[in-house]
């Protein structure tokens, strides 16, 4: 009897890997950092090679914390951090370049030029992606452009591109799987996602070869067997962060949502086999689908600042020591009496759009002090989310009545009472948190059928706190007003 599905959880700063039970339980977790490379400003790159070892030790640890073997696992959901790069030498197996991380914004300049070039449009109807630095396409250009020799390798057909998924299933397969999922091809900006295939035009155009890509399949699906601690066994399940996470909250069906509060936030609504597309600047992507199934699509919007605004609190107001603090800080106040934080530390994004907006403090009085402050701080990350729930509803015709809620920031019971006030719809916080492994699980054991099927996942039980709506009507619209004032003033002291 195989008793666990086991996840390879790849992410920004660390690689984990966390098994789970026939109920969807967590039974143990090992965490490994490796190191953020940081060559010059704005650009950010990790080391393929670190992110395997760490990826390795995890492995090991997680499945001995468990008091479990190899054997006891029926299959393993990988999960990862989306759009990285990695590009290695297909002979030799060593990467020709550090992987450059989604954050680097060394191809901006890049993006400008096929903005100049009138190629929005297209990019935007065939990809769903805005051109953007954060996406693979430019990154690989850049590779193949810097690295010495890259160009004509890659005409030779001795290259390989991957992002972190497909780099893991490659090296734990001693080569044998290459292979990507939709979610993860829906981030390169290379991927039309309404005929699912590499888009031959983007690929020309950037001068990408398309011998170094990976095949492209569901996330729920059957991708070969990797090697784990002397045992062979089935990868079944594979998506990018944001979408397993959509996933490991069971938004199985049209409109349902989910946020992800940390240090930003990433909202996904699931619009069923609708790609929607969007008319406030949201992102159209590819939500988690098994092989069985019609492509599920999702509208994706995100916060810049989540999470960061209590940082900010922390490290450079000193109004509180930790994250937590900010709970306890505010509720020494009734309301935030007025005041309003938006902060655009780095720029407005959707539904707003305006990158030289930057932050400000409005409605401070004599009797304002660092609780008020506080307080409006969290509001803001809930004021901006709303805003995103709002235009969501708008592109798709859908109506939000449930949130479901996860990351650190999740854990502040004022903001999430706050969202529920003034999004008029119930909040669910999952006891588990760990919503991106376990979507990376629930793929990969519906594929393998440890798990029966989506109703019985479903119907798993899974403890969480539900936060309500508490406040009248005419108390929402004066607070919503407050925020919409707050923004328009802020809009207009930004500066080109
Ligand atoms: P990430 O995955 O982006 O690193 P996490 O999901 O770990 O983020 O969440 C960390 C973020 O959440 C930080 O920005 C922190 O300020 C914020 N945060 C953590 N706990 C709380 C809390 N109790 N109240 C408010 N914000 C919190």
């Amino acid at each position: 009897m195989k008793k666990y599905i086991l996840t390879l959880d790849e992410g920004t700063t660390s690689a984990r890997a966390i098994l789970f039970d026939k109920n969807g339980q967590l039974v143990s977790v090992a965490q490994h950092e490796f190191k953020q490379i940081y060559p010059k400003p704005g650009y950010v790159e990790h080391n393929p090679l670190e992110i395997l070892s760490a990826q390795y030790s995890a492995i090991s640890e997680a499945i001995i914390l468990a008091g479990a073997s190899a054997q006891d696992i029926a299959a393993v959901g990988i999960t990862n951090q989306r759009e990285t790069v990695i590009v290695w030498d297909k002979e030799t197996g060593e990467p020709i370049y550090n992987g450059i991380v989604w954050q680097c914004r060394r191809t901006s300049q890049l993006c400008e030029k096929l903005k100049n070039d009138g190629l929005e449009k297209y990019i935007s109807d065939t990809t769903g992606l805005k051109i953007d630095a954060y996406f693979s396409a430019t990154k690989i250009k850049w590779i193949l452009d810097n690295v010495e020799g890259a160009r004509k390798k890659s005409k030779e057909g001795k290259l390989l591109f991957g992002t972190v998924d497909t780099w893991l299933m490659w090296k734990l397969s001693g080569g044998k799987i290459y292979a990507t999922d939709t979610t993860n091809a829906s981030r390169t900006m290379l991927f039309n996602i309404h005929d699912m295939c590499w888009d031959k035009r983007l690929l020309e155009i950037l001068d990408i070869p398309e011998s170094m890509l990976p095949k492209v399949k569901s996330s729920g699906d059957n991708y070969g067997n990797i090697e784990i601690m002397g045992q062979s066994l089935p990868v079944c399940g594979v998506a990018g962060d944001q979408q397993a996470a959509l996933f490991g909250q069971k938004c199985f069906s049209s409109g349902d949502i989910k946020n992800t509060y940390g240090t930003g936030c990433f909202l996904l609504m699931n619009t069923g086999n609708r790609a929607v597309k969007s008319n406030n600047g949201l992102l159209t992507t590819i939500a988690a689908t098994l092989s069985n199934e019609q492509p599920q699509y999702a509208l994706e919007g995100s916060v810049f600042i989540g999470g960061a605004v209590i940082q900010w609190l922390r490290d450079e107001l000193k109004f509180i020591k930790t994250a937590a603090e900010s709970e306890t800080a505010a509720k020494k106040v009734d309301s935030s009496n007025g005041v309003y934080i938006v902060p655009a530390f780095a720029g407005l994004g959707a539904p707003y759009w305006d990158m030289y907006a930057r932050g400000t403090i409005l409605g401070l009085t004599r009797g304002s002090n660092k609780y008020h402050i506080i307080r409006a701080a969290l509001e803001s990350i809930a004021y901006q989310t709303n805003d995103l729930i709002k235009a969501m509803e708008n592109d798709s015709g859908l109506c939000v009545s449930v949130l479901k809620a996860d990351g650190g920031a999740s854990k502040n019971k004022l903001l999430m009472q706050f969202q529920s006030d003034i999004s008029d719809c119930d909040v669910y916080v999952p006891e588990n948190v760990e919503a991106t492994a376990l979507g990376a699980a629930l793929l990969s054991g519906l594929t393998c059928g440890f798990f029966e099927s989506k109703d019985t996942i479903k119907a798993l039980s899974q403890k969480h706190t539900v936060y309500s709506a508490n406040i009248d009507t005419s108390t929402r619209t004066h607070f919503l007003n407050g925020w919409k004032k707050a923004v328009n003033a802020t809009l207009s002291f930004s500066e080109e």
